[in-house]
């Protein structure tokens, strides 16, 4: 062996270098110092939120030319420490899938297939069966005369993604309007 490869030993490096606790370069082989993070290119990073459960681990999403290139965990979140779980760690697919649906699909009733809808029409639709559902399903009082004013035309089931701020303005939404059957993701 010659001289050179054995001042290359992490040992040697450790006591003779500027790493005397081996945490870093000193026990860093070449394979490894020659590499460069996935991250390195990407031309932007934002903080996230993993949009698939209730634990709302914090992200960092970088993107390149446009499009999300990697996703991975944020050390500075007090939630999740800059961990994962698969499902969360996986979510770049959630952008990047060439099966994502980008539009609003709707096949009508007895049809074969589904069509696009635009936004407007969509939200029309909604509300049109919304208010037909409520007045056809209206209950002013009970059998004994009791009152009730609500409706079990509709009912809501909130998902887990769900915030605060959402899950309160869904409550009053669909109180305001008579309903009682309102649920959510998280507790069932
Ligand atoms: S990373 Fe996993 S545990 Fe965290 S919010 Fe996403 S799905 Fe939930």
């Amino acid at each position: 062996m010659d001289t050179r490869t054995l001042l290359q030993w992490p040992i040697i490096r450790q006591l003779t270098g500027d790493d005397p606790f081996g945490r870093g370069n000193a026990v860093t082989s070449e394979a490894t110092a020659s590499m460069t993070p996935r991250t390195a290119d990407a031309d932007s990073v934002a903080n996230s939120v993993c949009p698939y459960c209730a634990v709302g681990c914090a992200q960092l999403v970088y993107g390149k030319d446009g499009r999300v290139m990697h996703v991975e965990g944020d050390a500075n979140s007090p939630v999740s420490r800059g961990r994962l779980c698969p499902k969360g760690a996986a979510s770049e697919q959630l952008g990047n899938s060439p099966l994502r649906q980008t539009t609003i699909r709707y096949r009508a009733p007895y049809a074969t297939e589904w069509t696009d809808l635009d936004y407007d029409t969509a939200l029309d639709m909604i509300a049109d069966r919304v208010l037909e559902a409520r007045r056809n399903h209206w209950e002013d009082a009970d059998d004994e005369g009791n009152t009730l004013r609500r409706t079990m035309g509709f009912a809501s089931l909130g998902g887990a993604t769900l915030d605060n701020e959402e899950n309160y303005l869904i409550k009053k939404l669909f109180t305001a309007a008579g309903a009682v059957q309102l649920e959510n993701q998280a507790r069932i």
